[in-house]
């Protein structure tokens, strides 16, 4: 599955500035970042009261502001680019980097391919984070104690707006970084990835909904903006917890089901001295089989599929017999019947067969072929649909006007 390249978090964003290339990676700029830069450059150079800065004038409270604003943009790029290193250290892709109002993302072209790595990665953003908070705190510092007033507010306004950006960024909820930690630690500790998923799912949907409560909280007591910002927050948290959940969703069915439950069990066999055109004629023609366990008096002696019939030249159907068409038994690619169908699926993919026998004991007990797993899916799904529009219905009928 991690193959794919499944991208974790997509961003469906309104044509986003183009910043530059960094190691190959390019990156943009959300729009709403040029809000954030005003509303931030404003914030600063209105909060020089005249009184205690006397000597500086709007243009000078400006500038500071200006740059102040464009460092804390700056402290997103460099949280995400302690992502991006670390992935493209580990291996991971890094397809882009999009530097948004509250933090940014950086979209991985694959996942880790251990939770360690995960976890690297997912902790490298808010680390960075808190060394440039300290940094900016330290130089505020240092700025008091040569009495430089002017430089002291904003690093450390921006050494407070760093360790913000950490501990927001650490919040469990995926697809935040906490939420990828959670998920590192689940599939470290489990050992299985699609627990860890679900997990993850869970956290992004918990606190997405905390910040919707919070943030219809302060809407009711006419905290507009503040509440706006929860609001799209929350929303987004929501939007991209799922992601992880959806592209899990497969595997997590698959995997709760062995090959016993999708298989066929009734194998059809034919003699290993029996002609091909008989076959063809009685069985293919006749009957609609096209998938043959070759015995030799009741003993298994190789597979013979539609697709070995058809590599026999036709004009040849008549004299060839069953065992010189066949795949014989020593070279067949099986699966035991409590093999889970991910493990059937990806047998039946690495070898580039649609079908396999289900074998036990050296005997075969069943076929599996990919249409009975796309079939076994498809019911799963559909039952689990129903079950979740019942479950809905009947909340929708019981809750209160
Ligand atoms: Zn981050």
């Amino acid at each position: 599955m991690d193959r794919d390249g499944v991208e974790r978090v997509r961003v469906t964003v309104s044509s986003p500035f183009r910043l530059g290339i960094f190691r190959g990676i390019p990156i943009f700029l959300h729009w709403s970042l040029a809000i954030i830069f005003v509303l931030l450059a404003w914030s600063i150079a209105s909060g020089f009261s005249p009184e205690a800065y006397p000597d500086l004038g709007a243009g000078a409270q400006w500038l500071i502001g200006a740059i102040t604003a464009a460092l804390y943009i700056a402290s997103i790029l460099a949280h995400e680019l302690g992502h991006a290193i670390i992935a493209q250290r580990l291996g991971v892709e890094v397809k882009r980097i999009t530097l948004l109002v509250f933090g940014g993302i950086a979209e991985l072209g694959s996942e880790s391919d251990t939770a360690r790595a995960e976890l690297r990665i997912a902790a490298a953003g808010p680390a960075v984070s808190f060394v440039l908070a300290a940094v900016f705190l330290l130089l505020g510092l240092l700025a008091t104690a040569v009495d430089q007033p002017v430089i002291q507010a904003p690093l450390v306004y921006l050494g407070v707006a760093n360790l913000l950006l950490a501990v927001f960024n650490l919040i469990p909820g995926y697809p935040l970084d906490g939420g990828r930690i959670l998920r590192a630690v689940v599939w470290q500790r489990t050992g299985s990835k699609d627990r860890a998923n679900v997990r993850a799912t869970q956290s992004g949907q918990i606190v997405g909904f905390a910040f919707f409560t919070i943030a219809v909280f302060l809407i009711l007591q006419g905290q507009f903006l503040s509440g706006l910002w929860l609001l799209a927050i929350g929303w987004f948290i929501q939007g991209n917890s799922g992601l992880v959940g959806a592209q899990s969703g497969m595997n997590a069915l698959l995997n709760e089901v062995t090959t016993h439950q999708a298989m066929d069990d009734h194998v059809q066999m034919v003699s290993s001295r029996q002609m091909i055109r008989q076959i063809v004629d009685e069985r293919v023609l006749g009957m609609g089989e096209r998938f043959f366990v070759v015995t030799d008096e009741g003993v298994p002696r190789g597979i013979l599929s539609l697709t070995d019939i058809v590599r026999t030249p036709r004009e040849r159907w008549d004299w060839v017999p069953a065992n010189q068409a066949m795949v014989p038994w020593t070279r067949v690619v099986a699966v035991g019947p409590d093999t889970p169908l991910t493990e059937a699926l990806q047998v039946m993919t690495e070898r580039g067969v649609s079908q396999v026998p289900v074998v036990r004991d050296g005997r075969p007990v069943g076929v599996l072929s990919r249409e009975m797993i796309i079939n076994n899916l498809r019911l799963r799904a559909e039952l689990k649909t129903g079950v979740d529009r019942a479950t809905l219905q009947r909340q929708r009928a019981s809750s209160p006007r």
